[in-house]
């Protein structure tokens, strides 16, 4: 009953412009329709991206999740204009999302470098622009090094702030929107506090929240806020300790895999589906978007065609009951205890 009443009913809905297959969620304020499903490009390294990104459009992907900070926004749109030019897909069909960088917060620099991001890309517009990170850390001038990395000075490995708040950077990402370069604005790895706060001055509202989330993180009050402000929500790393384990989190390595865990493998086998299915069913159930990530040509349609099966609520309930407030992206951990992925 609880989860009823704090989960309203979602805006889902077929577009005719995505694969048929894959459900959309309508943006507010736009209207515009965002594919449920996309594909995640953090660690696609840049010399497969281009290919990886043709293949992704070819097995029926329409959005994809990039960011300045992934370092392959070219290699990514390489593959886009291919899948163009072949006549795979055309712009309108596609939705693309990037990321303003933390060291790009301060008001002269987020429209200059909303516009590097579209050159690299090649593209005249983002459907969605987000803020990374709501943390502004010092300028690194492109020419010196880009991206920027999280650390100021990568020899020492320390990190520098900048004294901007979000109201300057969100001032200047609808700006982003005004002179056209993208059609809608929104945040990530923002808390309940700080959206709240955005809320009270944003002229144009975020339009979508991406936030770390998978069976070890509901994050149910986040979600519920969000819901209620009609936020749309993009979940990110939906396989939990899978993404960072190669970047030797050591929290990763501590807890149980999800993707082989008994309780995940054995719903897969009642539906006859894979465990990465169920993972990313539970989150498209609740309403979720998601963005996978994988360099293999099976995992990219296996994850993209999860959408023809439903969990019972009580394996929804069985799932979500594995929560143990396991964060493995934590920027709260930033200025202090620093943990900096090895
Ligand atoms: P993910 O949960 O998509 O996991 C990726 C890992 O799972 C890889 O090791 C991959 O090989 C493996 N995998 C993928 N499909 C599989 C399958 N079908 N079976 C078995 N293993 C499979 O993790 P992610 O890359 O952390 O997150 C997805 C995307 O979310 C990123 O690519 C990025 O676009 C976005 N993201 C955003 C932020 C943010 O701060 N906003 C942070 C992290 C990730």
């Amino acid at each position: 009953m609880l989860t009823r009443r704090i989960l309203p009913k979602l805006n889902l809905v077929k577009s005719s412009i995505f694969k048929r297959s894959i459900m959309s969620i309508i943006l507010n304020p736009t209207g515009q329709a965002m594919p449920q499903v996309g594909f995640g490009l953090w660690k696609v390294p840049q010399e497969t991206c281009a290919e990886t990104v043709y293949n992704a459009i070819k097995s029926g992907y329409r959005l994809f999740d990039g960011a300045q900070d992934y370092g392959n926004e070219k290699e990514a749109g390489d593959g886009i204009r291919k899948a163009i030019a072949d006549g795979l897909v055309k712009r309108e069909e596609l939705f693309i999302t990037s990321k303003l960088w933390n060291a790009f917060h301060s008001k002269e620099h987020v429209l200059e470098m909303t516009k590097k991001s579209l050159a690299d890309w090649g593209l005249d517009y983002f459907d969605l622009w987000l803020i990374h990170f709501p943390i502004a850390q010092k300028y690194v001038d492109p020419a010196t090094r880009y991206p920027p990395n999280l650390l100021y000075d990568v020899d020492a490995g320390t990190m520098e702030f900048e004294d901007v708040p979000i109201s300057e950077t969100w001032a200047e990402m609808e700006k982003a929107v005004e002179l056209g370069y993208a059609k809608n604005i929104g945040i990530s790895n923002f808390a309940g506090a700080l959206i709240i706060d955005l809320l009270r001055y944003a002229k144009i509202k975020p339009s979508v929240l991406q936030i770390e989330h998978h069976p070890y993180l509901t994050q149910p009050q986040i979600v519920a806020l969000a819901k209620q402000r009609g936020i749309a929500i993009t979940a990110y790393s939906s396989f939990g300790p899978q993404s960072f384990l190669e970047l030797n989190h050591p929290g990763a390595q501590k807890v149980g895999l999800l993707l082989s865990s008994d309780m995940i493998t054995s719903i897969a086998s009642a539906h006859g589906k894979t465990p990465a299915q169920v993972l990313l069913r539970w989150a498209t159930q609740r309403g979720l978007a998601v963005i996978p990530k994988s360099n293999s040509q099976t995992r990219l349609a296996e994850n993209l065609n999860h959408l023809d099966f439903d969990l019972t609520e009580e394996e929804l309930a069985q799932i979500s009951g594995l929560d143990c407030g396991m964060r493995f992206n934590d920027p709260a951990d930033w200025p202090g205890q620093i943990y900096i992925f090895a």
